[in-house]
């Protein structure tokens, strides 16, 4: 039983169908990217399972149940939690302000619980840990998107949602969150990845599906679609 299945899905925004149909699986433990050109629907899929946008057709199971219906501040209950595209860091509280923020929805059994997960998400990033006194704000790019993360674990996600974590970074702290990505990944949490860099995510991912116009075209295991002349042609810039 795959953790999430998207069966059959359409999203609208009024009369458009941003969202065609799609189906998908993300089994536990995996790393799959949502590869598609702007305005595919790749943000539009992501607000369907993390409950922002509702769905207009079909349904969206989680660790074999039917989410379709269960409200967003539940679905982060119950292990989906996104790290929202833009970042959205609250400037004017600390880092450690910021990462408490995400872990009001789960309730730590206990302080230890608590600290345990503050000190993880210090350990993915120190840079995090140097600067926990300052306001987000003031934060470099590369440094408020790995913020957003870090708030995003402090929920301790089963399934976490990434849209475009590399988004106006430059190439070496593109580099730098993509390792961390496959670090969250490797230590078991399971990962739902956007992205416009088709190439790293790729190369990072169990497997991906290519997004067009809202209807899936392409899927299959990362390596398998870097090597596809299609995709290539398409994704990644090579002829
Ligand atoms: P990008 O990479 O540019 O973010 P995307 O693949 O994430 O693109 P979506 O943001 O999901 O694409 O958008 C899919 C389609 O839905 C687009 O045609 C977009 O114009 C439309 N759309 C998105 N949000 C809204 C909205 N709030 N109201 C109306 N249409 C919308």
């Amino acid at each position: 039983m795959p953790l999430l299945e998207l069966k059959d899905l359409t999203v609208s925004y009024d009369r458009i169908e941003a969202v065609r149909g799609i189906s998908l699986t993300v089994e536990d433990g995996e790393l799959v990217t949502l590869i598609g050109a702007n305005g595919a629907g790749k943000t539009t899929t992501m607000r369907a399972i993390s409950g922002i946008r509702p769905v207009a057709r079909g349904s969206v199971w989680f660790d074999g149940k039917d989410i379709t219906r269960m409200k967003a501040h539940e679905r982060v209950i119950a292990g989906i939690v996104q790290a929202p595209e833009g970042r959205g860091v609250f400037p004017g509280m600390t880092v450690v302000e910021n990462l408490e923020m995400g872990s009001y929805a789960r309730t730590f059994k206990t302080k230890a619980e608590h600290d345990a997960t503050v000190d993880r998400v210090f350990d993915l990033f120190p840079r995090l840990l140097e600067r926990r006194t300052q306001v987000g704000g003031t934060l470099s790019g590369g440094e408020q998107q790995m913020l957003a993360i870090g708030r995003a674990l402090m929920a301790r996600p089963r399934l976490l949602l990434l849209d475009e974590p590399s988004m106006g970074l430059a190439p070496l702290v593109i580099q730098q969150i993509f390792r961390i990505i496959t670090e969250i990944n490797k230590e078991g949490t399971t990962i739902l990845l956007v992205e416009q860099n088709a190439q790293q995510a790729l190369s990072r991912s169990d497997r991906a599906y290519i997004l067009e116009t809202g209807e899936v075209t392409t899927s299959g295991r990362g390596a398998d679609l870097l090597a596809d002349p299609a995709v290539k042609q398409a994704y990644l810039g090579v002829a």
